[in-house]
């Protein structure tokens, strides 16, 4: 049996390969995966999530003492690696001999959004079940060519993020199916659906269940878990949902953040003018300007997504 103690441990030994796997991924991309183009939604993002497991196992072996691995999951299952005690039986069905589950995930700095979703639903997560997140883009590497260059990568715990993605639905107007009350009139007992994202309109989110819930024109609606989509606040109270999970939770601070970082559009568009000014007072800044040019001020200090936390 495994305890949350050694869950903890091999959490904070996997977390500390990850600056070491980025460089890495990006010595072995700059010497490998040159190319002159260099195609946006090219299936790149894939193959990086795939050799951030590899790099990251190659770590944790170099590393003395190493009591875990990663190992890659063999069928459909949602998540892409466990980690594992190395030399004894791992069976994903029972999870036997996995300490926790990694979803790897990645964006593409120039692209719209990533295709892949972040839809498992909460209650599926174990609490160290931890999602990764790279940030990438196409990067010179001469005169002609490009190759894929790492630029961050986000990893923590899944189930926050998840917290903080069901609570934007929420005040977006979407709703969970609750097993008592399933559009499929399903006995509770036996109902399968428990938990699975409705929209406004009622359309569910996921391609999974409940059969009755199809949109008019479209087999789901698949909204649900964008990684930057999830965090669009175009109302109030998606606003304020938002800003309570980032001052309620450190996790979810952190993926604000992180994604605010790279997606600099998305943190203009969430803050009004005057709180942009606002920020600016607090950092001793100048506070005239267009929300373009203080949010550019403000960044160069290294502590305002702390100050914009207090923001509620
Ligand atoms: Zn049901």
């Amino acid at each position: 049996m495994t305890s949350a103690g050694d869950r903890r441990s091999a959490f904070s030994a996997v977390e500390a390969t990850v600056d070491d796997t980025r460089r890495s991924i990006n010595r072995f991309c700059a010497r490998v995966f040159r190319t002159r183009g260099g195609k946006i939604g090219s299936g790149m993002g894939s193959v990086l999530e795939a050799l951030w497991g590899y790099y990251s196992n190659d770590r944790l072996h170099r590393a003395s003492q190493s009591e875990i691995e990663l190992a890659w999951f063999p069928e459909h299952q949602y998540h892409d690696f466990a980690c594992v005690k190395p030399n004894i039986e791992w069976n994903p069905a029972t999870k036997r001999g996995e300490l926790f589950r990694i979803e790897a995930k990645s964006m593409n700095e120039d692209a719209d959004e990533s295709k892949a979703h972040f839809d498992v639903l909460t209650d599926e997560l174990d609490p160290f079940d931890t999602l990764v997140l790279l940030v990438w883009r196409w990067k010179s590497v001469d005169r002609w060519r490009v190759s894929p260059f790492v630029i961050d990568i986000f990893f923590g715990p899944a189930k926050p993020v998840a917290r903080l993605r069901d609570e934007l639905h929420k005040a977006r107007g979407g709703s969970f199916v609750d097993r008592n009350s399933c559009p499929d009139a399903c006995p509770p007992s036996q109902c399968a659906h428990h938990g699975e994202p409705l929209n406004k309109s009622g359309t569910r989110e996921r391609t999974t269940e409940p059969t009755t819930r199809k949109g008019p024109n479209t087999s789901f609606a698949a909204n649900f878990g964008g990684m930057l989509r999830m965090l669009k606040t175009n109302s109030n109270d998606a606003r304020t949902a938002l800003r309570a999970e980032r001052q309620r939770c450190d996790v979810a601070h952190r993926y604000i953040s992180f994604i605010h970082k790279h997606f600099p559009d998305e943190e203009r568009n969430h803050y009004r003018a005057p709180e942009w000014r606002r920020l600016a007072s607090i950092l001793q800044l100048r506070t005239n300007g267009t929300p373009e040019q203080l949010q550019r001020n403000v960044r160069r200090s290294p502590d305002y997504p702390e100050a914009l936390r207090t923001f509620s």
